[in-house]
């Protein structure tokens, strides 16, 4: 293992306001955790910046004694890209400041803050940007890679509402992003991944959600899989963009709102979400219920920020964890029949594969108006392979990877980079689209020597 000289950390500590972590301090093993804990990197140091000023300070270092450089946001990505062996991390954990203009509808938000930090900071304001759904996901990774959840069809991918971003780039300037001012950044930090810089602040324009919205779930046997999917399929195709509804096949958790009898049994999940006005959506929410004969439905009016954590207990941290993910422009029933052979055989009670609905507002710009160029998908599928023991690696990921095959005819081509495993570098290229070529000639200029690696990476042209 690569540690840093005495006079480089000297050096190192000198410019920064926060800590530096080196492997021999106490912090050290759990600085390094993030949340798949299929990821085991240990860095020569991570810096806990306190301001941007130290940003510039370690990126300048790490770039002057060529160190591999990692950024670490909320730590969530499944490929493990916050982290790095060897090198240094930029941990922005401490970085979470909030600030919410609730008259001109913009909100700023720091690179190391989670869903939960920015949710809080405006729903005090009844407003809101399409995040995700599980709260502790940073806001950084997310937006970088496009960003999606129970907003989107209303208002959008999470970058749609991006107006401006402070970007410390690889020669250590620190830049202003938006339609203005560095267009060509403003364009590829949209979509482009953690590859153009440091995003030190976000600024968002944001919109009325809430502070109550009606959402919850409607939980279906898994014999009746086939005829909810080809409902919800109907249902979606006619649903307004207020209305969000999202399928989890899986074995059904302990949930207090279900019967005994069916914790650990196979179950197709309906999870919705209302924008408009509560009253509104009950008649619009109606018709789901009769999909099938529910075994448990929990529907109703609660805050926003309740249902955004909802799913927090599911996606704890500390679990092992492996994805596969396609896109859908629409949903086949040949597809149905091989979700339903795959839920069948479920290799861990964590398990699950989902289809987020997007589309809408999300259909409306143009492929290349920003780098994300998936403005065709209306669904995005995750295989999601959870377990806790890693003798079960092996048959987990083979249960996701087999998955996977099944389903990719049926599938619109594309993938969302932010759902992309580490063992996925061939399909880097798919995740970008027809922007590749764009997002290069960006990266030749703002990061010529590929100071920022440690993600799906994008090869300056
Ligand atoms: C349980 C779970 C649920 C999820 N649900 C959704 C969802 O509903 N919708 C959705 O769109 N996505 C979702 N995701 C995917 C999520 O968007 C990605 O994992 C994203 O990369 C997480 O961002 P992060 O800041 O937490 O991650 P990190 O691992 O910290 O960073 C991810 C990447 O972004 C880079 N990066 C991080 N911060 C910065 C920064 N400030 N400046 C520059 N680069 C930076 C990192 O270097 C790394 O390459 C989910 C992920 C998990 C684990």
């Amino acid at each position: 293992m690569k540690n840093l000289q005495s006079t480089q950390v000297e050096a190192l500590r000198a410019g920064i306001q926060g800590e530096v972590i080196l492997p021999d301090d106490a912090a050290y093993e759990k600085a390094r955790q993030v949340w798949n804990a299929m990821i085991d990197k240990r860095p020569a140091a991570m810096v806990r910046c306190a301001t941007t000023q130290d940003v510039v300070h370690a990126v300048n270092f790490a770039r002057d004694h060529a160190f591999t450089l990692a950024v670490r946001g909320g730590g969530h990505n499944i490929a493990g890209s916050a982290l790095c062996d060897d090198g240094i991390v930029i941990d922005l954990s401490q970085m979470k400041a909030t600030q919410v203009d609730a008259g001109a509808r913009l909100g700023s938000v720091e690179g190391g803050a989670t869903l939960a930090d920015f949710d809080a900071a405006t729903q005090a304001h009844g407003l809101a940007v399409p995040l995700g759904i599980n709260s502790t996901t940073g806001v950084a990774g997310l937006t970088l890679g496009g960003g999606f959840g129970w907003l989107s069809r209303k208002y959008g991918m999470t970058i749609d509402s991006l107006a401006s971003a402070e970007v410390v780039t690889s020669a250590g300037q620190v830049v202003r992003a938006s339609a203005t001012e560095q267009p060509d950044l403003f364009w590829a930090l949209r979509g482009g991944s953690g590859n153009f810089g440091v995003v030190t602040r976000f600024d968002f324009r944001l919109h009325p959600v809430g502070p109550n919205v009606l959402a919850g779930l409607i939980v279906y046997p898994f014999s009746e899989a086939k005829a909810v999917l080809r409902q919800y399929r109907d249902f979606m195709a006619r649903a307004p963009d207020d209305l969000s509804v999202w399928t989890v096949l899986r074995k059904a958790p302990p949930l207090p709102f279900l019967p005994e009898a069916v914790h650990g049994q196979e179950v197709i999940v309906l999870a919705l979400l209302y924008t408009g006005d509560p009253g509104e959506g009950q008649s619009l929410v109606e018709p789901l219920r009769g999909f099938a004969t529910p075994v448990g439905t929990h529907v109703g009016v609660m805050p926003y920020v309740a249902w955004q954590q909802a799913f927090d207990p599911l996606l704890t941290p500390g679990a092992r964890n492996y994805w596969k993910s396609h896109n859908f422009s629409e949903l086949q029933d040949g597809l149905f029949d091989a979700v339903i052979d795959f839920i069948a055989t479920l290799p861990s009670p964590q398990c699950e594969i989902f289809f987020g609905a997007i589309g809408g507002a999300t259909l409306g710009p143009a492929a290349d108006s920003a780098a994300y160029a998936h403005r065709d998908a209306r669904f995005v599928m995750n295989v999601h392979g959870r377990w806790d023991d890693p003798a079960d690696d092996e048959r987990c990921m083979r249960w996701a990877r087999d998955f996977f095959q099944a389903s990719a005819p049926f599938a619109s081509g594309g993938v969302y980079v932010n759902f992309l495993t580490a063992d996925e570098g061939g399909r880097v290229q798919a995740a970008y689209g027809q922007n590749y070529a764009r997002l290069a000639q960006v990266k030749r200029k703002y990061d010529p020597a590929n100071l920022f690696c440690t993600n799906q990476n994008i090869v300056p042209a």
